[in-house]
């Protein structure tokens, strides 16, 4: 038989996860020159773009229109789509030996991390993940509530996410009827009596781990002001010197932005932003049966052995009153079948995208790319040099031969088991169709897209 990546033998790739990094793995690899490559992605889900659709902020449409680089890869000959195709469920890892050379996993991280106080359980308190992929539309999350009767909400964490989450709090309906988020959110989001909201971060302003963008749009917004203590706006001695020897350009602003959002008078609008530093919470305290406060205690920041300023808590105490409480303090990827998995870190086992056992020994044939390679960090750009280091390896592995020898490497066979296995596929034209439909409803209402929120009827235009 001819080598591997020619015309009558063209290297086949199967993706796991169609988010960003699944994505730049498929550009990636339909770049390579002298290279026939056949890509397969799979999705548990009917549409395609993890977080881009089910995750970056509904009122970030900037931010999602990376898409149309994604449609361009989708578009070349060679790839083929399978939404609502699940790994672990529809297909194994066995299957995909038997009908690719290669198998990369860009499956993200779905969990969220905990807190790790008392009352974490009780009714009101939620991950930011859920009240993300609630306000996104993501189907698994289209049944839950969330009590916005509550007047004081409290966010933790002091990321991009907890930004997301605190703006869509903060925003009016006015501001939010022109984005996508789900109709089930903007109907719950415009009975929302909710008039404070608090980000808890538990270190400084100098180590906020949101962006410039993001902290300047928490100044703009149309009913809700923005409030910050001059004390907690104060940058220690410690951060300033790791400050100006890092010259951190984004730290820096987010300094500048901190100090003149404390500085800034209180116009009394409806709502309003609290952003706190350098505390933690101890405990989520209950009232009637379910979150009624927050405990804190105040933090100090300390240099630890490896110059990095730490949080230690002191005796300084408060209490917040507050009924909805969302953590927001990172996220951890979900273990696959048969794939190694590093349990602290979240991630799949691997060195720069291979996958790796225990011992640290390639597992041939496996790769990863993007958050579950990774973990949680960096924004969308950042996975498209994260896939180009994994799809560099792939193609030194398969100069030396190092890949599994599928005994159907066949895109007609993968099709056959796919079509025994999960009849309801969803491929990339069906997908269209949806993405079609889901605009022209938001076309009447002068939204970017009104989505479908529910499997069934994303399957039901797919069939139409
Ligand atoms: P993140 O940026 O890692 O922020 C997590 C935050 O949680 C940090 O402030 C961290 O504080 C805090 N934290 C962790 N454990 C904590 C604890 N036990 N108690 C209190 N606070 C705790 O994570 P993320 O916000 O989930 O975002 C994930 C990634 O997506 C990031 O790279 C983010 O930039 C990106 N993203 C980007 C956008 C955008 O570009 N607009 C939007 C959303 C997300 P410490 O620093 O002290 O650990």
């Amino acid at each position: 038989m001819s080598a591997v990546g020619t015309e009558s033998n063209p290297l086949r790739v199967a993706v796991i996860g169609s988010g960003p990094s699944g994505f730049y793995t498929v550009s990636n690899l339909l770049k390579q020159t002298d290279l026939v490559v056949e890509v397969d992605m799979f999705d548990r889900l009917p549409t395609p773009y993890g977080l881009v659709r089910a995750g970056v902020a509904p009122d970030h449409q900037k931010d999602k229109s990376v898409t149309r680089a994604y449609e361009k890869s989708a578009a070349a000959p060679g790839f083929r789509f399978f939404g609502n195709v699940e790994y672990g469920t529809h297909l194994h890892l066995d299957d995909l030996k038997e009908h690719y050379h290669q198998v990369m996993f860009t499956t993200g991280s779905p969990f969220d991390r905990n807190l790790g106080v008392a009352g974490e359980d009780l009714l009101g308190s939620h991950s930011a993940t859920e009240f993300v992929a609630w306000y996104n539309g993501h189907p698994d999350f289209a049944d839950r509530s969330f009590d916005l009767s509550q007047e004081n909400v409290v966010v933790v964490g002091i990321g991009n996410v907890a930004m997301d989450v605190a703006r869509i709090l903060c925003k009016t309906v006015d501001e939010l009827k022109v984005t996508d988020i789900a109709d089930h959110a903007l109907a719950a989001l415009s009975e929302s009596k909710v008039k404070n909201v608090y980000i808890l971060g538990r270190r400084g302003p100098a180590q906020a781990a949101f962006t410039p963008p993001e902290i300047k749009e928490m100044g703009e917004f149309a009913e809700a002001d923005v409030n910050i203590l001059a004390s907690e706006a104060v940058v220690d001695a410690n951060s300033q010197k790791l400050l100006d020897d890092s010259n951190d350009k984004n730290a820096i602003k987010n300094v500048e932005t901190i100090t003149a959002y404390a500085a800034r008078e209180n116009a009394g609008k409806p709502r309003q932003l609290h952003i706190r530093f350098c505390v933690s919470p101890t405990e989520l305290v209950e009232a009637d049966g379910r979150v009624g406060a927050v405990k804190l205690l105040q933090n100090d920041l300390v240099l630890d052995d490896r110059g990095q300023l730490k949080a230690v808590a002191t005796e300084r105490e408060e209490v917040i009153p507050a009924g909805l409480v969302f953590r927001s303090v990172g996220y951890r990827g979900q273990p696959l079948p048969d794939v190694p998995f590093n349990e602290s870190w979240g991630t799949i086992l691997n060195e720069g995208g291979r996958a790796v056992d225990a011992a640290g020994d390639q597992v041939v044939g496996l790769y990863t790319a993007g958050w579950i390679k990774r973990g949680p960090s960096g924004v969308i750009g950042t996975n498209k040099t994260c896939a180009q280091e994994t799809v560099g390896l792939m193609m030194q592995d398969l100069q030396a031969n190092r890949m599994f020898e599928p005994s159907a490497p066949s895109a007609e066979a993968v099709l056959k088991l796919i079509q025994s296995r999960q009849p309801d596929f969803v491929s990339f034209a069906d997908w269209k169709k949806i993405d079609e439909a889901e605009v022209a409803k938001g076309l009447a209402s002068d939204r970017p897209r009104v989505k479908f929120t529910r499997v069934a009827d994303m399957l039901e235009v797919a069939r139409s």
